[in-house]
C-alpha cells in the first residue's frame, strides 16, 4: 500500500468513468482503466509494482499521480461467535468501525459512511458520539476492499497452519453481502456513497449483485427519491415505531418526513428499480414499542405490500435508557405480524461481547457538530 500523501489521486474514490477519464488524463486508453480495476478489486493488488501487464512507463505515471489507499487499522477486535470488529482511522483523532458477520451460507460486511451520525436516534450508540465528517468515496470502498484483503490474508494463514481450521465463509469469496448499515446515515452522504455503490456493483469492481448490497436509510425521503433515479441496491430502512408520535421520539427525522411520506418513497423506490421488496428494521424495546397493538398497527401500515420486516432485539450500551424487549415478547410481536400477512424474522444478535451488533458502534468521534436532530433543528448539513 502507498503511504498517505494530499496530492495523489486515491483510485478506489473513481467509478469506473472517472477512472478511465484519469487514465486518459495520463494518455492511456479508457480499456486500461478495466484492467486497472481487475487488479485492485479482483486482485486486490495495493501497488502499481505487482500490475505486471501494465506498461513500465504506465506504472511510473500511475505510481508519480496515483495511490491505492484503503483507511489504516487502528485496531481489531474478534467475537467467540466469528465476527470481526476492525476500527478504522478517518485522521488523528477521529476512527470509525467496519464488522464482518460470517455465516455458513455467506459473509456480511457492515460498513460506515459518517464518522459518526447527527441523526440523534435515541436508541443509537452511534447517536451519542455526534457528527464529526462525511465519509469520501475511497474511505467508503476502501473497507470492503481492505475487509477482503485481510480476510484473504488471514485464510492463507489458516491454509499454512493446515486442515482442520474452520473457514470464513461458505463461499470462496469472503465478503458476498455488503450492509451501509455502520456507522452514519448514508443518504445525508449521498454524493459519495452513489459512487461507491457503483464500484460495489459494477462487473469489473466488486462484482456483487444488487440485491447482496443494501443501503439502510432512517427515511431521508427526498434522497429515497434520488437514489431511486441514481442506483438499484436492496433498501432497508429503520421504522422502529408504527405511529408517528413514538417515531418523532425513537427517530427524529421522522418529525421533518413523517411514516406515511417515508413509507410513499420506499414505494416509488420499488417501483422504479423493480426491486422485490423492503425490508423494515425494528428495535425491540422493552416497553416502548413492542407491545401486540403495536404490532398491529405495524402490519396494518405494511400489509399489502412487498415488505419485510427485521426485528432486531435491542444491544444495550452505557448510558441508555433503553431495555431489550424480552424473547418471549419478542416472539408474539413476530406472531402478531405474521398472522397478519406480514413477513418477518428476529434478527439472531452477533458480536455483542465485542460491542460489534446493531446500533452498538461507537468509533471514535469528537463532535464538531452544532446542530443535532434530537434539538428540533432540521438545518441539518446533508451533502447534495
Ligand atoms: S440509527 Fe443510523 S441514522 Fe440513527 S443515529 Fe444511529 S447511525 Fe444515525
Amino acid at each position: 500500500m502507498s503511504t498517505p500523501t494530499d496530492s495523489r489521486t486515491n483510485l478506489l474514490g473513481l467509478p469506473r468513468p472517472a477512472l478511465e477519464e484519469f487514465v486518459s488524463g495520463l494518455g492511456s486508453k479508457p480499456f486500461r482503466a478495466r484492467q486497472l480495476m481487475n487488479w485492485i478489486y479482483k486482485r486486490g493488488a495495493g501497488s502499481f509494482d505487482a500490475m505486471t501487464d501494465l506498461a513500465k512507463q504506465f506504472r511510473a505515471k500511475l505510481d508519480a499521480t496515483a495511490e491505492v489507499r484503503a483507511p489504516e487499522i487502528v485496531s481489531v477486535q474478534r467475537s467467540s461467535d466469528g465476527t470481526i470488529k476492525w476500527l478504522l482511522r478517518a485522521d488523528a483523532s477521529q476512527a470509525f468501525e467496519m464488522v464482518f458477520i460470517p455465516e455458513p451460507d455467506r459473509g456480511t460486511l457492515c460498513i460506515s459512511s459518517q464518522v459518526g451520525c447527527a441523526l440523534d436516534c435515541s436508541f443509537c450508540s452511534t447517536a451519542q458520539q455526534g457528527f464529526n465528517r462525511n465519509l469520501t468515496t475511497a474511505e467508503i470502498v476502501g473497507q470492503v476492499w481492505l475487509a477482503c484483503r485481510e480476510l484473504e490474508r488471514e485464510a492463507a494463514a489458516r491454509d499454512v497452519e493446515g486442515p482442520g481450521t474452520a473457514a470464513p465463509a461458505g463461499d470462496e469469496r469472503h465478503v458476498t453481502n455488503v450492509v451501509l448499515m455502520g456507522m452514519g446515515e448514508p443518504l445525508a452522504n449521498f454524493r459519495n456513497v452513489v459512487p461507491a455503490l457503483a464500484i460495489f456493483l459494477d462487473d469489473f469492481g466488486f462484482d456483487l449483485s444488487r440485491r447482496r448490497v443494501t443501503l439502510s436509510t432512517s427515511g431521508l425521503v427526498p434522497q429515497i427519491y434520488r437514489l431511486a433515479e441514481e442506483s438499484n441496491v436492496a433498501l432497508a430502512v429503520s421504522l422502529h415505531a408504527p405511529d408517528d408520535a413514538l417515531r418523532n421520539e425513537l427517530v427524529p427525522i421522522n418529525r421533518k418526513h413523517p411514516i406515511a411520506e417515508l413509507l410513499a418513497a420506499c414505494w416509488h423506490y420499488l417501483d422504479e428499480q423493480n426491486g422485490r421488496s423492503v425490508t423494515f428494521e425494528y428495535v425491540m424495546l422493552e416497553g416502548v414499542n413492542d407491545s401486540p397493538a403495536q404490532a398491529r398497527a405495524l402490519a396494518r401500515l405494511l400489509k399489502g405490500h412487498p415488505a419485510k420486516v427485521n426485528l432486531i432485539p435491542f444491544n444495550p450500551f452505557p448510558g441508555t435508557r433503553y431495555r431489550r424487549s424480552s424473547a418471549p415478547v419478542i416472539q408474539r410481536f413476530r406472531d402478531e405480524l405474521l398472522q397478519r400477512g406480514v413477513l418477518a424474522t428476529i434478527r439472531r444478535t452477533r458480536g455483542d461481547d465485542i460491542d460489534a451488533a446493531c446500533g452498538q458502534l461507537a468509533g471514535r468521534v469528537i463532535d464538531r457538530t452544532t446542530v443535532r436532530l434530537g434539538s428540533k433543528t432540521f438545518g441539518l448539513a446533508i451533502q447534495p
